[in-house]
């Protein structure tokens, strides 16, 4: 009895708070944010999200969320740019959106008859919007869609400069980084040919404003990066929020998806006809880009493998080529329906099918997480960032997939690759680590489980926060 009223005391308390949320435009962004949006909804919460015209999801998928747009302030020329360049990116993002964030924040505060705001949720890299909160005096939340393993690595910049392990060189790169084992240089999160001054200047912008916040949220959970997040907490002093798997909490059917591309249906038909765990399902993700060797070694690869696969080919991730045309003419047809080409699927649905064997993938971080919820090994491929971060806690610290180490990018490795993850024992054996990973991240969400606990102990905290 005094459980359930208290329990309606809580309820009655959240009742008329409101909770603004703002992602970074990006779909591996994008996606955690509104996950994160629906799980805080069912707990009591109003939501209203500000986005960004520039790559803004459709809110009718969202009716029970309030949306506002803001203008980025970015000319066409520049999205366009910048859209190769995700540094310049997100560091114009950090400076044009100021004026026009801060006037939206500020019109949403003043609303009369609109419930007031308890805080700001709003994604590590836009750093800016802490001064925004500041000044308006509204606490900030950081949401942190990448995993905590590679944010202590960014973490550690300083002193990776500072030791001389940055900015990389060639000469080094499969040397030990020996403050943060297993990784090698190689490994560390750094954009290839990037201005090292602006890579800094957004990694220590993300890691000093999250510091300074009023709590960090994550997409993961304890089972998966408990040794991260304790040094994480020994090094942060505000509170910290593991709460993941998003997407295992509230999971989207195609009408909720915040998908910014059309999702093919017509992979989900074709999984049908395949044997269980037979496929090897090919994705790298909304931004990642290969070269045309690259592209044509995977082709030949995945074809000289003899396993079924589904190809995500997203338009742009060849450079210099729109889709397919780079495939020589009869190569889908020689195939004889063994392999299954697309622009986009909904990842989700694809990686619960049964006939599906293993992922290879770039390994941003919502992709890993989504592998491992469904015990899908993983063949890893990461181009940029944190994805090297994530591959090397795949293959060597989980060690739940196999990774391509690069300069093997080439049609007989790949296929020799493909062979140990899905003929061999040791397959099996990575199959067996990565469903009682999937186990675990099962557990986690049960009543009592670490990340249902972490959710209660954030809906408190936030009710907690003085605005
Ligand atoms: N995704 C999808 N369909 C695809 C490929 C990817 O829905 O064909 C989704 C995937 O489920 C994930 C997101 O896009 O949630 C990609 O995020 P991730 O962090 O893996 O990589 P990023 O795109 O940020 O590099």
């Amino acid at each position: 009895m005094e459980d359930q009223t208290s329990t309606q005391m809580i309820m009655n308390q959240r009742k008329g708070r409101r909770l603004v949320l703002f992602p970074l435009p990006l779909q591996g962004h994008i996606n955690p944010m509104l996950q994160l949006a629906n799980i805080l909804h069912s707990h009591g919460f109003s939501i209203t999200i500000i986005h960004t015209n520039f790559n803004s999801p459709n809110p009718s998928n969202h009716p029970h969320f309030t949306f506002h747009f803001i203008s980025e302030n970015l000319s066409e020329t520049e999205l366009r740019t910048s859209s190769d360049n995700l540094l310049a990116l997100v560091a114009l993002l950090n400076t044009r959106c100021v004026e026009a964030f801060h006037d939206c924040l500020d019109k949403l505060m003043n609303h009369q008859e609109e419930q007031p705001v308890a805080c700001l949720i709003s994604d590590a890299i836009l750093p800016f919007t802490q001064a925004v909160a500041d000044k308006l005096k509204l606490p900030r939340i950081v949401l942190r869609t990448g995993g905590a393993s590679s944010f202590v690595v960014f973490a550690a910049f300083p002193l990776l400069r500072e030791r001389g392990y940055l900015p990389i060189q060639d000469s080094k790169l499969e040397e030990p980084v020996v403050e943060l084992p297993p990784l090698k240089v190689k490994d560390l999160p750094v954009i290839d040919n990037c201005d090292p001054q602006t890579l800094d200047q957004v990694v220590d912008g993300m890691v000093n404003g999250a510091k300074v916040s009023s709590g960090l949220i994550w997409n993961t959970f304890e089972g998966l990066e408990q040794s991260s997040l304790d040094t994480l907490g020994q090094k942060i002093s505000i509170p910290i929020f593991p709460i993941g798997p998003f997407h295992k909490i509230f999971s989207t059917s195609s009408s909720s998806s915040s998908s910014l591309l059309k999702q093919d249906q017509s992979c989900i038909s074709w999984l049908d006809k395949q044997a269980p765990k037979s496929v090897i399902y090919v994705s790298f993700g909304s931004i990642a880009a290969i070269n045309e060797n690259h592209f044509l070694e995977i082709a030949f690869g995945l074809a000289n493998s003899n396993q079924p696969f589904l190809w995500v080919v997203r338009p742009g991730l060849t450079v210099g080529s729109d889709w397919l045309e780079l495939l020589p003419s009869g190569f889908i047809q020689k195939l004889s329906g063994r392999g299954h080409i697309v622009k986009w699927v909904p990842q989700q649905e694809v990686l619960a099918h049964s006939s599906v064997g293993a992922f290879w993938t770039h390994n941003g971080w919502n992709s890993t997480l989504e592998s491992i919820c469904e015990g899908v090994p993983m063949i890893c491929m990461p181009c940029f960032t944190d994805q090297r971060v994530n591959a090397r806690y795949v293959s060597d610290v989980w060690r739940v997939g196999l990774q391509l180490e690069n300069g093997n990018l080439e049609r007989g490795e790949i296929e020799k690759l493909i062979r140990r993850l899905m003929v061999e024992k040791e397959g099996e054996e990575i199959r067996e680590r990565i469903l009682c990973l999937k186990e675990k991240a099962s557990l986690c969400l049960k009543e009592g489980g670490s990340s249902y606990e972490s959710i209660n102990s954030l809906v408190s905290h936030i009710l907690s926060l003085d605005s």
